[in-house]
């Protein structure tokens, strides 16, 4: 096994910057760093030493500890030198590293380690790379709780159960000649089918988990001058998150990530749109098709205080193709909007972007589609797209097991279907999971972790 170096906190400059080193060299490794090669640290300690370059020309100060294997995150004899935070330092410290015999580490490979070395299983690691991720405290929470080994834990008792099934199908099996004798048959079904609840209800939560990890994207669309920026821009303004990058923001639009009700939303403003005279309906409808395709929910401004628009009734007709939300703007202004009925059947908000009126309805408007998540009272959630799909397999399988048993199929045959369902299992938490899967998901980490 070699030795792996990274820097473990955030590039760019910060007070303090931390590298760190895992694998049986790592106090080598620390020993030629401070050209110390008797040095003797107790483990879990702090040091203060001198980092010096080749040249022998001072580097830095920095404090360095020592982890002994098996006691640290990886399992493996483990060093951390926490330096200041330039990343010039950083840099040449990972060179000086490299140089006695460290290799950079991939992504999450630490993490990947940990899991190797049985410090924690696949669901807690990929709990770990989410409670970094998590935008919102609500997403935190869960992925500590899955750090934490909460949904392993919820799964052991169903895999226990499972292998119970199957040792007592397989029994059958070697000893009687006959069929399962009918009690046996029907206990083993209800048995089955409590093992299929527990599943599918957990399957369940993934519509609110994923919901809650991963959020949703609103796209407002509406006639130019309705004051589609003016929304945007008071939604920003009071619900913006900390994490605010979102890629792929094109030059005709604006994006936003914002926390409205503990759940992440990706708000769009398409106001650089603008349809030229003649074109207005067709572009209304493209615009908006391509809006909806691109959203779980579009955000449809109007304006209340100007006669409605063909415009604007051609988008609204458009939105109703998919979830919407309807904000008839400027309610500070007399109402002159002539929308009864081009309205039913949608959810409709009257605002102002001036006063602020109206607008907590409206946030209430647009997280209603999604499900309210109180997560502080939310039980255990699937959040992770790989592990419900799992969990959707396990039951399916168990599910042409149980039709079988009905069958009176041959125990053989019921068995395919229930070791299947153990395998897929076995994937969430990484039991059974390939080497191939292990590296695609690690490969989501960040470098250091
Ligand atoms: P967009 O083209 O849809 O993005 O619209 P803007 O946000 O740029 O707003 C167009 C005009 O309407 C601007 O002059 C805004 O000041 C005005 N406006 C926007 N919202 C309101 C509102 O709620 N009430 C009033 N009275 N004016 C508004």
């Amino acid at each position: 096994m070699d030795t792996i170096v990274a820097i473990a906190t955030s590039h760019g400059r910060s007070a303090i910057g931390l590298v760190r080193l895992s694998g049986p060299s790592s106090l080598n490794i620390l020993r030629g760093l401070i050209h110390d090669p008797l040095f003797v640290p107790e483990p879990r300690k702090l040091f203060l030493k001198q980092i010096r370059r080749e040249s022998g020309e001072l580097l830095d100060s920095v404090l360095v500890s020592y982890f002994e294997a098996p006691h640290s995150f990886t399992g493996e004899e483990m060093a951390e030198i926490s330096c200041h935070g330039s990343p010039l330092i950083l840099r040449r410290l990972l060179d000086l590293a490299q140089n006695l015999g460290a290799r950079l580490a991939e992504p999450g490979e630490f993490t990947l380690r940990a899991c190797k070395n049985g410090k924690m299983n696949l669901t807690q690691a990929e709990g770990v790379r989410d409670l970094i991720n998590a935008q919102t405290d609500a997403a935190a929470v869960q992925a500590l709780r899955q750090l934490n080994g909460e949904l392993s834990g919820a799964l052991q008792p169903t895999q226990h159960k499972l292998i119970q099934i199957i040792v007592r199908l397989e029994s059958a099996l070697e000893f009687v000649e006959d069929d399962l004798p009918p009690i046996e048959a029907s206990q083993i079904k209800k048995d089955l089918l409590e093992v299929i609840g527990i599943l599918s209800r957990l399957a369940a939560t993934f519509g609110s988990g994923r919901v809650l990890r991963d959020g949703i994207k609103v796209t407002i669309v509406g006639a130019p001058n309705v004051g589609k920026s003016s929304i945007f821009n008071r939604l920003v303004g009071r619900d913006r998150a900390i994490v605010t990058d979102i890629a792929g923001t094109t030059r005709d639009t604006i994006s936003e990530l914002i926390v409205l009700r503990g759940i992440p939303v990706s708000l769009t403003d398409t106001a650089g749109i603008r349809s030229a005279a003649g074109e207005i309906e067709e572009l209304g409808v493209e615009r908006t098709h391509r809006a909806a395709a691109d959203s779980d929910l579009l955000l449809v401004m109007t304006d209340g205080s100007k006669a409605t628009t063909a415009e604007d009734l051609v988008i609204i007709a458009e939105a109703k193709g998919t979830k919407h939300v309807i904000a008839v703007n400027k309610c500070d202004l007399p109402f002159r909007a002539n929308v009864d009925g081009v309205l039913a059947l949608s959810k409709v908000v009257h605002v102002s972007a001036v006063t602020g009126e109206g607008l907590d309805q409206l946030t209430a408007a647009i997280i209603e589609p999604f499900g309210t998540v109180d997560s502080e009272t939310a039980g255990l959630l699937i959040t992770d797209s790989r592990h419900y799909d799992l969990l959707r397999r396990a039951q399916s399988s168990l599910e042409s097991s149980r039709e079988l048993l009905d069958q009176s199929a041959s125990e053989e045959l019921v068995l395919v279907g229930l070791h299947s369902a153990l395998r897929f299992l076995g994937e969430i938490t990484g039991e059974t999971t390939a080497d191939d899967i292990l590296a695609e998901i690690f490969s989501s980490f960040c470098i250091g972790k």
